[in-house]
């Protein structure tokens, strides 16, 4: 019979399994028992959602039988099972769930080393045998098929015997070598542990005959020969879900191989939350905080949602009403005795006690994290660099109905240290005189410190935060205020700064130089509102402010948004001179000589505000022109 060639990258991961090293090879065992568990999942949710009856929950059963003379071990389930499409579909390529997290990091560059740390699935079998068989019989069919297969050169599936549905994989367990051992593999004791270590909280009971001497009847037990060597099938595994375990029961390492597994990380998550609660709702909850964010997690693909137990049974796997949108990168589970097993997701989305349920997450969550914030400030800076984006979407999304919740959480980066700070923090450093919590626009740190428009407020000795990703002035403006002080663009036309004497001085001299600036607006044609004399500039020439509602830089991330409604968002801009700049001379003088050299130079200073914003020059050969005029004047 032609054998059928595997996938192309599944072909890449076995050929990673078969050459694997050696101390990873133990958790093949959990990755197939992880499966067979699964297999008595589907039968058990499919029973419960099509009726099915004949379905005994207390007959599920995973066994395993190693067979030192043959040298096979076999794993069989009495779940679900695998039609022969099925079979060819799920064995013949590498499962969807543990290949998008193992396609990622095939390019870095310690790709063996992932293989221990996170589910491989069925192929991880090939770590340990030369040679493995898949009998199955799905559920509700009378056929049942085999797939066999020795490795990289392909499989066959050929029809077969079996009386009842489930599924039987036997491995032919390698020879030892010198170096190698694979004998342990056969031994009872050592599969035992492997269980016991990896998969005691599966649900379902593991069991193994275990080689047992037992005291024959009537002798003593004082010589060697008064006990037999029997075989008694015992159950390995506890069955309790370590979410259901006591938290003192539970190491670190316990709750970071869960994650592992369950949810196809290879780093160890930032913080576990457990909770158990009693009372108006009855649940146990188990979450992490992932290190990093998936691939796809700033994708319309990523889905959000944590896994739903009722009463220890899976009824959901991605449970969205769980989640608040804000908060859709932790991963975890649900485990609840309120909801009934066979509840259709319709009705789940109604349910009153899933609310309540998801409230309190909501609550649990954001104490966790704010305790991570004030207790372990170094790895919340770490959780705020791949998931703090999504807690200021959060702040603006849904017309700002999470402000309350979420303006705690939130870091940004600011002019106080290189360290981001928290609003709160902001507040215990402000000024007696300070009113408003400022703020600067742009796309990093070491520029806006330097922009002009921070000079004067800096100045004063004022933090400023720089706003330095696309989402913040948007949530900055969501918030509206933080403990009753209101935000202040420092490119705002007004920044309240001056005393009375000082505007009105600063009235005198607009009114002084009307006629000039009136000129330097005309020149510009329409491009800027006005032309004004700066109060904020210290040092620099020029700069932009604006006003009205729309911002500079909420202009910039506006028109890079797709679509042709973009091009209509246009900041209202204002030219700032200063003048206490010698420019400020220059211009006074050739509006009295040289009306024409006015107009160029305008246009000029007009180009380097929009240069120190960051903003496209609107005419780059005129500007580069006139700047060349000027130099060989
Ligand atoms: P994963 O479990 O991550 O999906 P695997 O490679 O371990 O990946 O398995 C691939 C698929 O094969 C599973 O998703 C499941 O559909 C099927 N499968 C594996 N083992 C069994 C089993 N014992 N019973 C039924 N189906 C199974």
């Amino acid at each position: 019979m032609a054998k059928k060639q595997f996938k192309a990258e599944s072909k890449r991961l076995l050929d990673l399994m078969i050459h694997s090293i050696y101390t990873h090879r133990e958790i093949f065992l959990r990755e197939l028992i992880s499966n067979a568990s699964d297999a008595l999942d589907k039968l058990y949710y499919h029973s419960l959602q099509g009726g099915t009856t004949g379905i005994d929950r207390n007959e599920f059963i995973i066994s395993i039988v190693p067979d030192a003379e043959q040298r096979t071990l076999t794993v069989t389930d009495n779940g679900i099972g695998m039609t022969k499409a099925e079979l060819e579909d799920n064995l013949g390529t590498i499962a969807k769930s543990g290949s998008l997290a193992f396609k990622r990091d095939t390019e870095q560059p310690d790709d063996i080393d992932i293989i221990g740390q996170f589910g491989v699935g069925f192929y991880a079998a090939f770590m340990v045998a030369d040679r493995v068989m898949v009998l199955s019989r799905a559920f509700g069919s009378d056929e049942a098929y085999q797939w066999e297969s020795t490795g990289a050169d392909g499989y066959t599936v050929t029809e077969a015997q079996k009386d009842t549905h489930g599924t039987v994989i036997t491995l032919h367990i390698k020879d030892s070598t010198e170096d190698e051992n694979y004998d342990e593999f056969l031994q009872p004791y050592r599969l035992k542990a492997l269980v016991k270590r990896y998969s005691d909280y599966i649900r379902y009971p593991i069991q193994m005959p275990m080689p047992q001497s037992r005291l024959k009847d009537g002798c003593e037990g004082d010589k060697p020969e008064d006990y037999e060597q029997v075989t008694e099938t015992q159950t390995l595994n506890s069955m309790v879900p370590l979410w259901r375990k006591n938290k003192n029961e539970l190491t670190d390492e316990d709750y970071h191989n869960f994650y592992k597994e369950k949810f196809y990380d290879y780093t160890d998550p930032l913080r576990v939350i457990h909770s158990s609660t009693e009372g108006a709702a009855t649940y146990n909850a188990l979450m992490f905080v992932p290190a990093h964010a998936p691939q796809d997690f700033y994708s319309r693909d990523y889905e959000k949602g944590l896994q739903l137990y009722a009463s220890g049974v899976l009824i959901m796997d991605k449970c969205a009403d769980l989640l608040p949108d804000c908060f859709s990168f932790i991963k975890g589970l649900v485990d609840s005795q309120d909801l009934s097993l066979n509840i259709s997701r319709e009705m789940l989305q109604h349910d009153r006690q899933l609310k309540l349920i998801a409230s309190r997450l909501e609550k649990k969550i954001k104490s966790e994290l704010y305790s991570m914030q004030q207790n372990d400030r170094e790895t919340y800076e770490t959780f705020f660099k791949s998931f703090g984006m999504q807690l200021k979407y959060g702040v603006y999304a849904e017309f700002g109905k999470n402000k309350e919740l979420l303006q705690d959480l939130l870091l940004f980066a600011s002019s106080h240290d290189e360290h981001p700070t928290t609003l709160a923090e902001y507040l215990t450093r402000m000024k007696e005189e300070q009113t408003c919590i400022y703020y600067i626009c742009g796309s990093d740190r070491e520029k806006l410190a330097r922009m002009p428009q921070a000079e004067l407020v800096l100045d004063r000795g004022y933090e400023v935060l720089y706003l330095t990703e696309d989402v913040d002035e948007f949530c900055i403006r969501a918030l509206n205020d933080y403990e009753g002080k209101t935000f202040k663009n420092v490119s705002d036309g007004d920044l309240g700064l001056e005393t009375e004497e000082e505007k009105k001085q600063a009235e005198e001299q607009a009114e002084q130089h009307k006629d000039l600036l009136a000129a330097m607006t005309e020149a510009l044609d329409g491009k800027v509102a006005a032309v004004r004399l700066s109060n904020r500039l210290k040092s620099h020439p020029v700069c932009l402010s604006s006003e009205g509602g729309l911002s500079l830089e909420m202009e910039k991330v506006l028109r890079a948004m797709p679509g042709e409604q973009a091009e209509q968002f246009k900041a209202t801009r204002v030219l700032e001179i200063n003048e206490h700049h010698a420019i400020w001379t220059t211009l006074q003088r050739l509006f009295d000589t040289d009306k024409e050299k006015l107009t160029t130079y305008t246009a000029l200073l007009y180009d380097q505000a929009l240069l120190i914003e960051g903003l496209p020059v609107e005419d780059p050969i005129a500007f580069s022109n006139a700047l060349c005029a000027l130099m060989t004047e």
